[in-house]
């Protein structure tokens, strides 16, 4: 789950983490009215879901009142990579000299959080990481000892800051790893954090990515999910509890556990196919919960054949089959199906697939094959 930038830039505050004082408009009027309070010149940025506001013109500097309505009506109007804009942040503008970029990853090859840091900071970073990586730097943060003080004085001095300057970045760096931990979070990102005219430090935009595998500890980050920028698909697959990826492939997946569903994908690769999706139903396999999962499969228009890989263990497989067949009559489709199912009470269950006119394979291969050959075809 990903938070605004006003959201993370929030949450950053609260940790002792400096930022502008802005507030959120639904409507050029209100971007006026909170322009002066706050006090001229301006920024008004973009609040959508997705980086590279800044390039797609969806942060403008405005110095009067009447540039403030009118550029919040222009960003209002807008959609960046496809996501309209709904509201907009009114920030105090940062008189600036510099951009830094400061972030946390999770490092999956070194099983660990990485700290970055850059002095390159700003809308380029991304040519920076390919063009000139040695200009960000980085420090592998221990999870068990978290990130000590001199890691974080180290990309201070790496990157080139003043000596006055390294303690208080190291304070944000540190507070930044705070946050990090203490929302679980798989991304902390401040790109840039300012160096003002007057030598200070200040975050002017947050980016932070929550796991949402932990969420269930975080309800009251949970309750800052912005259902408006979730497309259908997420938010159909999370309320009816399925793990739901979409992918760019055109064959369906469903399949009941993480770890099957991997595979199944793996091997559908295998035999030259491309999954349209990963999904999980998890247990159990209720009528309902496979005709939402056949919903959101079918509901993707590149998807050419589907494919069922189910593991009867403690859901059987003759349930499945039943769950299955009532979701194919409740869900219309002509879209071909290929079923696999093996475990407790299989046969039975591919007797009831069989009666129902759906295409059943006896292994993951031959179905895998059979899948990849329907979606060529089609
Ligand atoms: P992004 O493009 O989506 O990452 O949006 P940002 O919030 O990072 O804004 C993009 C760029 O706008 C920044 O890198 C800055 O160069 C510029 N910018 C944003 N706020 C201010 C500000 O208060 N003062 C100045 N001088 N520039 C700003
Ligand atoms: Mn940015």
């Amino acid at each position: 789950m990903k938070l605004h930038e006003h959201q993370s830039k929030e949450l950053f505050a609260r940790y002792g983490i400096p930022t502008p004082k802005g507030k959120v408009a639904y409507d050029a009027e209100t971007a006026r009215e909170i322009a002066k309070q706050i006090g001229l010149p301006v920024v008004v940025k973009a609040q959508v879901l997705v980086g590279g506001r800044g390039k797609a013109g969806g942060v403008k500097l405005a110095k009067t009142a009447d540039e403030v309505e009118e550029y919040a009506g222009v960003i209002l109007g807008m959609q960046i990579k496809g996501l309209p804009v709904r509201k907009v942040l009114i920030d105090p503008a940062v008189s600036a000299q510099a951009e830094i970029y400061l972030g946390i990853v999770v490092d999956r090859a070194q099983g660990a959080p990485v700290m970055m840091a850059s002095a390159a900071g700003g809308v380029e970073i991304e040519q920076v990481a390919q063009e000139t990586p040695e200009k960000i730097k980085r420090e592998t943060i221990d999870p068990v000892l978290g990130l000590q003080a001199y890691q974080a004085r180290e990309l201070g001095f790496g990157i080139g800051l003043d000596k006055k300057l390294v303690g208080e970045f190291a304070k944000i760096a540190l507070a930044l790893y705070r946050v990090f931990v203490d929302t679980d979070a798989s991304l902390v990102e401040i790109n840039p954090l300012f160096i003002t005219t007057d030598g200070a430090l200040i975050a002017a935009d947050g980016k932070l990515v929550l796991d949402d595998s932990a969420l269930d500890r975080h309800h009251d980050l949970e309750a800052l999910r912005d259902a408006d920028e979730e497309n259908q698909a997420e938010r159909e697959a999370r309320t009816a509890g399925l793990s739901f990826v979409k992918l760019d492939g055109n064959i369906g997946c469903m399949v009941n556990g993480a770890g099957l569903a991997m595979a199944t994908m793996d091997v559908i690769k295998f035999y030259g196919g491309e999954p349209a999706n990963f999904l999980d139903i998890g247990g159990g396999a209720k009528a309902d919960k496979v005709a939402a999962a056949l919903r959101i499969i079918l509901a993707d228009p590149n998807v050419k054949a589907v494919l069922f890989n189910i593991f009867g263990g403690i859901t059987r497989g003759d349930e499945v089959a039943r769950g299955i067949v009532e979701a194919l009559g409740q869900v219309k489709t002509n879209v071909p199906m290929v079923a696999r199912i093996v475990g407790t009470n299989a046969e039975e269950g591919r007797r009831i697939l069989a009666d129902a006119h759906m295409q059943t394979a006896a292994s993951l291969e031959e179905g895998a094959k059979l899948a990849v050959e329907i979606a060529k075809a089609n």
